[in-house]
């Protein structure tokens, strides 16, 4: 067994998006690619009542991707074109497939403490998936198993760890979605699935990554050059990690849509114009 190396340590930007929402953004949808097949990684977190009303995500297209949303505090209301509704509370995670358009609206609500504190992933689908028809999956918390391993404490949103499955299923790039707490004074090692993209944004405590210290709130990207994570922390750490298999497939974002070619977001452009985005 191999460690993955670190390749960077990425300090979140503060961005501003949707109707004036204040994010800690990792990094986002890029021609590079370099996150493949990871395409955003947005930390949301407000704490402060006096920040006045809160504002959110009205309605917005989406194209060829998909979205996780993963909340901790404070809850998010949501609605789409396809007639789903509902409130993705504390520990509730949504994995909406956007495949080849959704319109949906987004709005964090405060918990009663007054916080809001949750994530969203974009996964990219592949050039075969991305006009595939739009679905979500919204998984309550109670339907989250938490695995206990080595000092952590793991809740499995999706993908695999020893013989337990996350609930979310059938997501093209098949990732593993982990939310680890890992316990004082632990070593904690993670088996990855050799030449996967892994990702883990560490946003409580300190610890070593694969013999690096790192603190949080921090992005770490990983080479695809071993087969298992090893995490150490002395005073306890929590992190996401995210690991998938890179699609190796150029991709054209813009806004809300990622396609494969330029040509494909013209075409998604025209479609919202003529009313053929959402059928
Ligand atoms: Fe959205």
């Amino acid at each position: 067994m191999k460690n993955i190396t670190i390749s960077q340590i990425i300090e979140p930007k503060l961005v501003i998006e949707g109707a004036g929402v204040l994010l800690r953004r990792s990094f986002g949808p890029h021609v590079s690619n370099q996150h493949d097949p990871f395409l955003l990684f947005d930390h949301f977190a407000f704490n402060n009542p006096m920040e006045g009303p809160l504002r959110g995500f009205p309605m917005h297209p989406h194209r060829g991707i998909e979205t996780v949303t993963y909340m901790l505090d404070g809850e998010v209301s949501h609605r789409d074109s396809l007639g789903n509704a509902g409130t993705i509370g504390a520990g509730d995670v949504q994995w909406m497939t956007s495949g080849r358009g959704i319109l949906h609206e987004e709005m964090p609500r405060r918990s009663a403490g007054g916080n809001i504190y949750g994530f969203q992933l974009w996964v990219n689908l592949p050039a075969a998936q991305k006009m595939s028809p739009p679905r979500y999956q919204e998984i309550k918390s109670s339907s989250i198993p938490i695995v206990e391993k080595d000092g952590a404490s793991i809740r499995l949103v999706a993908g695999k760890m020893d013989a337990t499955s996350g609930p979310v299923t059938e997501i093209a790039a098949a990732p593993l979605y982990l939310d680890v707490k890992l316990a004082p004074a632990s070593r904690f090692i993670c088996p990855i699935p050799s030449g996967h993209a892994v990702r883990v944004y560490v946003f409580e405590g300190a610890g070593e990554f694969s013999g690096e210290a790192v603190e949080s709130i921090r992005m770490v990207t990983f080479n695809a050059d071993g087969d298992q994570l090893e995490v150490k922390s002395e005073a306890g750490v929590r992190f996401m990690l995210m690991a998938g298999a890179p699609f190796k497939e150029p991709i054209a974002p813009y806004g809300p849509f990622v396609m494969n070619t330029t040509a494909e977001i013209q075409q998604t452009i025209a479609d919202l114009r003529s009313g053929n985005f959402v059928k």
